[in-house]
């Protein structure tokens, strides 16, 4: 994600919101994100939450306990439904299905790449990252350093990286979550993860935003295996704010940072600011001699700190976002990748 400004976890409380929806903030340890707003909407049937929370001792005290300072039990949640897979807004929920029988529900491909982790073994993982980034003109140094995971701090503690809980439900664009009583429907926002998925409660104009949509940052839209043609995440992720700007102007209750008005007005402004990003490497590739790798392409262009001081965790992240720009920009024929080449390189079109 890029940044410009962040609220520390010590300025977020738990909440009541109103209207049946309390916040929770659930803090992930050692990442600059800060934490999870967690929420819980009430239902006659026991509190049903959106997300869950990274899965660390820390967390769940602050999810339990935070509940508990709003009158609200863990053992009596009914369900979790998750607004996708990464362990920030899964991790938890295993354990809340855990303590209170709760279900948990996912988007469909989301749930697929959940079974997919829990039956990949770290070395299997691994293999594939480090094939993926020579495809991509890492240097050799380079592949060894992304997967020893970089200095110290960028990487979570191996029990944190276990797979998220395999979910009992799968949830399809439209459905109802299962909340007695109220009107919580999934709005499949594909980008940030192919199983994203916002909820918009219709009783009372919120939508529920996950990462898809945040009042500041905007989420991480990468591709993996980078080199890949047969999918276009950026180009989802385009489509995905157009779906959340014909919603209206909702108030949204986003997964990190704070709550915001006006949703729609929010996704215009990311979209145009990946346009911009599009136009300006569009403009690069155009004026460079030689056609760049994935690699090369991360490194030309900006990130919140130059490309000489990321870690190398963060390079890789850099060039799955470089390698779903290429791709969204080869999708709309602006450039193409020159055959029977490995590493890939990509080539400027004339238009
Ligand atoms: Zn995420
Ligand atoms: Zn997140």
């Amino acid at each position: 994600m890029s940044r410009t400004r962040r609220m520390p976890y010590a300025q977020q409380r738990p909440q009541d919101l109103g209207g049946g929806v309390w916040s929770v903030p659930v803090p992930i340890p050692g990442n600059p994100l800060g934490y999870t707003l967690v929420y819980a909407l009430e239902s006659p049937a026991g509190p049903v939450l959106v997300d869950a929370g990274w899965n660390h001792p820390d967390a769940w005290e602050a999810l339990s306990g935070g509940l508990g300072a709003l009158g609200l039990d863990v053992t009596s949640v009914r369900g979790v439904v998750v607004t996708h897979f990464h362990p920030d807004h899964a991790g938890l929920a295993g354990r809340v299905r855990q303590e209170s029988g709760a279900w948990i529900a996912m988007h469909e491909a989301d749930a697929a790449l959940v079974e997919l982790m829990n039956g990949l073994s770290d070395d299997a993982h691994r293999d594939f990252q480090s094939e993926m980034l020579r495809r991509a003109g890492a240097s050799a140094g380079e592949v060894a350093a992304v997967d020893g995971g970089g200095p110290a701090g960028d990487d979570p503690a191996p029990a944190e990286r276990q797979a998220p809980a395999i979910p009992d439900r799968r949830l399809r664009d439209g459905d109802l979550v299962d909340l007695p009583g109220r009107k919580l429907r999934a709005v499949h926002t594909p980008g940030h993860t192919p199983g994203h998925i916002c909820l918009h409660l219709e009783d009372a104009d919120r939508l529920f935003t996950g990462d898809h949509v945040l009042p500041d940052i905007t989420p991480h839209i990468g591709i993996y295996p980078y080199d890949r043609d047969d999918v276009d995440p950026l180009g989802d992720f385009l489509e995905s704010l157009d779906r959340v700007n014909e919603l209206g102007s909702l108030d949204a209750l986003p997964a990190h940072e704070w709550i915001f008005p006006d949703v729609a007005a929010r996704a215009v402004e990311i979209r145009h600011h990946h346009e911009e990003k599009l136009e300006r490497l569009h403009a690069q590739l155009s004026e460079v001699a030689e056609p760049p790798t994935i690699w090369e392409t991360a490194a030309m262009m900006t990130w919140n700190r130059p490309w000489a001081d990321l870690p190398a965790m963060l390079r890789g992240m850099a060039a799955g976002e470089a390698a779903a720009h290429l791709r969204t920009l080869e999708a709309r024929g602006a450039i193409r990748r020159v055959p029977g080449v490995v590493p890939v390189r990509f080539q400027a079109l004339e238009s």
